[in-house]
């Protein structure tokens, strides 16, 4: 039975490892643009160069996993056709192409490999007191902003969004923006108009010169289902059934960024479980067992502020914010517990 993977990111990983040890007459191709799996959770790291993100896709896939290294161009009637013109027929399909970035001109994207290597070439470069202007409010901003200016106290951060940390509960905020300040990340509540020149400008009217500007929002997902003619919601992700198979092509299961699941949003905490779901349910259609359903449920969010501190801000299962927040030490080994946890279990296979 032929099963080809598309995207090897924590989705695509996990479903691939978890499969090959449930499923023993799966032929299993990866595809992925590149020959590594990049742990997107620390492309900040990578950036101010406390962490390198890429680990060879060898030596994270079980034995007898082929990967190819190459970029799907379309999907369906049972068969991967590749940017080489190759095509790998399938039984099933795992789509695990992940979240995209939409970057406004004049900056540069945190949120993929190419962009993350380009940032960290820049910021090496860049003399005492140049000033990085840090666009995005929300975890991936936050989480850059404060590694850059704990890696590199010499330089001048700022972070810009209309309101910086307004998805944590009133203390966790609080905490967060307290630890950006203890850091001398200068905070601007504001939208960014343009960046033209390395000059941004805002919607207050106010506008100011960087020498490095990042942005840190992550959005929209790579066009592979839309293009292939599966049915996407306004995001571009594809629709699933509650066994999170394409409500087009029973044969194509869609985990990670890239699902339309409902109540979701990209998180790696969400793409191991679906990944795992995905898996067990084809081992169940191969052993004629009854399938089950697929639900979600958050547990929260934590961001780093730097390698020393964190906030972890828990949440009910349809993610609303709970006032419990952790911050600390204890909340510096829980989320480096969760981020390698991550890694662990898309190299494993388990988890979700
Ligand atoms: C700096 C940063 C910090 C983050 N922190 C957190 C966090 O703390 N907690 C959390 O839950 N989430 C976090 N996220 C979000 C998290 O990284 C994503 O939700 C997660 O990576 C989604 O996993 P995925 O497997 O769906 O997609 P990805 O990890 O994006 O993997 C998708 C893979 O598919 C490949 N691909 C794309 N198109 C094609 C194609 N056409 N053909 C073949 N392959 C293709 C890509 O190259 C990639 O390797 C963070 C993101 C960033 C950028």
């Amino acid at each position: 039975m032929k099963v080809v993977v598309v995207g090897a990111g924590y989705a695509g990983m996990l479903a691939a490892n978890r499969i090959t040890k449930k499923v023993k007459t799966a032929e299993i191709t990866v595809i992925n643009p590149r020959p590594d799996f990049v742990e997107r959770v620390r492309l900040h790291q990578q950036i101010a160069g406390t962490h390198v993100a890429a680990t060879p896709l060898t030596s994270m896939l079980r034995d007898g996993i082929t990967a190819r290294v190459g970029t799907v161009e379309k999907i369906g009637d049972g068969c991967a056709t590749l940017d080489d013109g190759e095509s790998l027929a399938f039984d099933y399909a795992f789509l695990a192409v992940g979240s995209t970035v939409r970057p406004m001109p004049g900056t540069i994207p945190v949120g993929t490999w190419e962009g993350a290597e380009e940032a960290r070439t820049t910021l090496a470069s860049l003399p005492p007191d140049s000033a990085v202007t840090v666009i995005g409010g929300g975890a991936t901003g936050i989480e850059t902003a404060a590694e850059l200016a704990e890696a590199r106290p010499d330089l001048r951060v700022r972070i810009v969004g209309p309101s910086v940390a307004d998805n944590f509960s009133h203390r966790a905020r609080a905490r967060v923006r307290a630890e950006l300040r203890r850091l001398n990340v200068v905070i601007v509540d504001d939208g960014v108009t343009e960046v033209v020149d390395g000059v941004a400008r805002l919607r207050s009217g106010a506008a100011f010169a960087s020498d490095l500007t990042l942005w840190a929002i992550v959005a929209g997902v790579p066009d592979l289902a839309a293009r292939s003619g599966l049915t996407v919601d306004t995001e571009g992700r594809a629709l699933v059934d509650d066994c999170l198979r394409s409500v087009d092509d029973e044969r194509i299961f869609v985990v990670g960024d890239c699902a339309a699941v409902p109540g979701a949003r990209f998180a790696c905490a969400l793409a191991a479980p679906q990944a795992a779901h995905a898996a067990d349910t084809l081992a169940r259609l191969i052993e004629g067992r009854a399938l089950e359903p697929y639900s979600l449920r958050y547990l929260g969010r934590a961001v780093t502020l730097g390698r020393k501190s964190a906030v972890a801000q828990f949440t009910h299962p349809d993610d609303t914010l709970r006032r419990t927040c952790l911050t600390g030490r204890t909340a510096v080994v829980l989320k480096e517990l969760a981020t390698r946890g991550g890694k662990y279990g898309a190299r494993t296979g388990t988890g979700g």
